[in-house]
């Protein structure tokens, strides 16, 4: 029986993650849920999962849910705060950590999951763009096992030899080639992209996700974070992931061996598959997913990424060269930028203008500690946040 931790479980990785546990009740037990404030959907999961606890961040929230809790005679207890979350990771009843909140808010809960050696299953991407080897020598101090969910990572992790060592690059590969849907504005002429609305950039033509990493797809922001994601978690230079425009998205990615070989992981774009994967590893786990009909496929496309139109893949692969507190400024300048997008105080070409202008004033310096980390990140937030009226002004 493995116990089971869901961060983030009333998102959309949160949703599926809890689909593919439910299909093996002999197998998994759910003993934690965590989520930001959506207390009526954890009402729910609470009922039908019965975990020994329940995590939100708003207060308000955790009352009303410990109330509905009472009122229903369910015995979970409900915890509220950054301290709880931290707490629930490090449980000695938790085995595995789905690590499935959103943007930089993940990084504590993820390292502490990470130092107490548990099995990580990582889909949030920014912890490691933000503390990527801080993380990983975590995790190996800890005894953790991280396997990424992110489709493209767990599609390489799949495609390397066994016995990968997180951080260390495998024998024998040439090159990681990342794929990428392109997003809904592959195909939009530069012009027309600043009057492009926040519901159209959240219309994902291959997946639905959150609105964050939705916004981020459109950008190319999304494939920017997976470069710096792909270079820390398999001790890969930047030089060395392409990344690769495959509009189906069925090829997950690729790994290109020095003796030419290439191996691919495909499948029907659905992130039950690499959740079910990260489960069961090494062993493989029914999912719910069906069977990818190739013939009724017909072909797969796959085209280079056009970084005039969508300079964030540009920013996002001179920071993965840079390294130190860069990716923290990125990602923390995206997050803030995303954030206006969606609120519709900034246009869609405003959300790289803005990335960029604060990279711009960065003095980039060692990622040391987990300070200095932070310390980026909220010197990126500030920036960016007073930038935000003047970028948001200036036109493309
Ligand atoms: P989402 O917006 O649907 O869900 C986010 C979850 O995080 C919610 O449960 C929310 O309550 C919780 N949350 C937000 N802030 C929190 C905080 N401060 N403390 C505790 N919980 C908090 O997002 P998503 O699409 O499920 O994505 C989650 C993560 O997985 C992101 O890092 C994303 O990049 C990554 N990811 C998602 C997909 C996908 O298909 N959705 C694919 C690959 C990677
Ligand atoms: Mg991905």
């Amino acid at each position: 029986m493995m116990r089971v931790a869901v961060f983030g479980s009333t998102g959309s990785i949160g949703v599926s993650t809890l689909d593919v546990l439910a299909r093996h009740p002999e197998r998994f037990e759910v003993v934690a849920l965590a989520a930001s404030s959506s207390d009526g959907r954890m009402l729910e999961q609470c009922l039908r999962h019965r975990p020994r606890l329940a995590v939100l961040q708003s207060p308000e929230a955790a009352a009303r849910l410990a109330a509905g809790l009472r009122a229903a005679g369910a015995a979970t207890e409900v915890r509220c705060g950054g301290a709880a979350l931290e707490e629930c990771a490090a449980a000695g009843d938790v085995d595995a950590v789905m690590a499935a909140i959103v943007g930089a808010a993940g990084l504590p809960s993820t390292l502490a999951a990470a130092r107490a050696g548990k099995r990580v299953l990582l889909a949030n991407k920014e912890s490691l763009v933000v503390a990527g080897p801080l993380l990983l020598e975590s995790a190996r101090r800890g005894g953790a096992t991280l396997i990424p969910i992110d489709s493209e990572h767990n599609a390489i992790f799949q495609c390397l030899p066994p016995g990968l060592e997180t951080g260390r690059p495998a024998r024998g590969v040439r090159r990681i080639l990342l794929t990428a849907s392109g997003g809904p504005f592959l195909r939009t002429p530069a012009d027309r992209l600043a009057g492009v609305t926040p519901e159209q950039a959240c219309a994902h033509p291959r997946w639905r996700m959150g609105r964050k990493i939705s916004v981020d797809s459109a950008t190319l922001m999304n494939k920017g974070l997976e470069l710096i994601e792909a270079c820390v978690m398999f001790g890969m230079e930047p030089a060395r992931v392409e990344v690769v425009v495959h509009p189906q998205s069925i090829v997950h990615s690729l790994v290109e061996y020095v003796d030419g070989s290439i191996i691919a992981q495909l499948g029907n774009p659905d992130m039950r598959t690499p959740i079910a994967h990260a489960l069961g590893w090494p062993e493989r786990i029914v999912s719910g997913v069906q069977s990818l009909d190739l013939t009724a496929m017909g072909r797969l496309e796959f085209e280079a990424p056009d970084v005039e139109r969508f300079p964030a893949l540009r920013l996002a692969r001179a920071v993965a060269e840079a390294g130190g507190t860069a990716p923290a400024v990125l990602n923390a300048a995206n997050e803030v930028a995303v954030a206006a997008f969606l609120s519709e105080q900034l246009d869609f070409p405003g959300i790289a203008r803005l990335i960029e202008r604060v990279l711009d004033r960065h003095g980039n310096g060692p990622a040391a500690d987990l300070d200095a980390v932070l310390a980026a990140d909220r010197w990126a937030r500030g920036l960016a946040q007073s930038m935000l009226p003047a970028t948001a002004g200036a036109g493309a």
